[in-house]
């Protein structure tokens, strides 16, 4: 079974997947962090990240894993070609260059190819943009997560100080929050938008837990359905 959890930056996405993975027993897959490996990847090479063919050649010779650490059982650590990068990916360097990186064409369909290859192995949340319009149309639950651009600010936040990377200012974080919405959501491919039929939840004023809990109410009765 596929839980497919699509929604803007911030959203809390990536915690609500791995709360949700971890009561139903499912594993999960962060799709951002492949679209920021390949961003890390490609100014590592000194590529310029405009150059759509470039990229694509990168997406498509390096393979992008996750790997549990020891004692977890839900994956925190990737790597792109066997260098671990769990930390490089989330400075604001990356924040800034991923959108770029993840509009082109060549790019989203080798990460499409990685993202069906890693979710078809057993029961997936997969989080993203695309997730539930393009990457796993017939995914048996989908979720569009929102909030508001202030709320998804003030989560980013918090979250890049307790990993300790990424900004710590609130403008910038708020800023480029925005920046990605607007180049997320109006791309040609695969743009950032919920699919027709998927549930909207607002976790503006709903705690991260009630967002679980409903999703895993949902996750409970299709699957009892199937
Ligand atoms: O989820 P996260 O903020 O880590 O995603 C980083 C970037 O990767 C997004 O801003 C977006 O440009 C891209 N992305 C995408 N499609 C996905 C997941 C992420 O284009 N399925």
């Amino acid at each position: 079974m596929i839980i497919a959890i699509d929604g803007p930056s911030g959203a809390g996405k990536s915690t609500v997947s791995k709360e949700v993975a971890s009561q139903l027993g499912f594993s999960c897959l962060d799709t951002g962090a492949m679209f920021r490996a390949i961003a890390w990847k490609a100014l590592e090479c000194g590529i310029d990240l405009s150059d759509a063919q470039a990229v694509g050649k990168i997406a498509r010779e390096y393979q992008i894993d996750f790997q549990c650490m020891e004692g977890e059982v839900l994956p925190s650590v990737v790597t792109i070609g066997g260098t671990d990068v769990s930390r490089e990916i989330r400075t604001s360097r990356i924040d800034r260059s991923v959108s770029a990186v993840s509009a082109h064409v060549p790019v989203r369909s080798a990460m499409l190819e990685q993202q069906r290859r890693i979710g078809n192995a057993g029961n997936y949340v997969v989080e993203g943009r695309d997730i539930g319009t393009v990457v796993f149309p017939d995914a048996e639950l989908k979720i569009f997560l929102t909030a508001s651009a202030h709320e998804r600010a003030i989560r980013r936040l918090a979250q890049n100080r307790e990993r300790g990377v990424g900004s710590l200012d609130f403008d910038e974080v708020l800023a480029d929050i925005e920046r990605r919405d607007e180049l997320d959501s109006s791309r040609d491919t695969a743009p950032l938008r919920a699919a027709d039929d998927a549930v909207q939840l607002d976790s503006t004023s709903q705690t991260i837990a009630q967002i679980v809990d409903s999703i895993c109410d949902l996750a409970k009765k299709r699957m009892g359905a199937l």
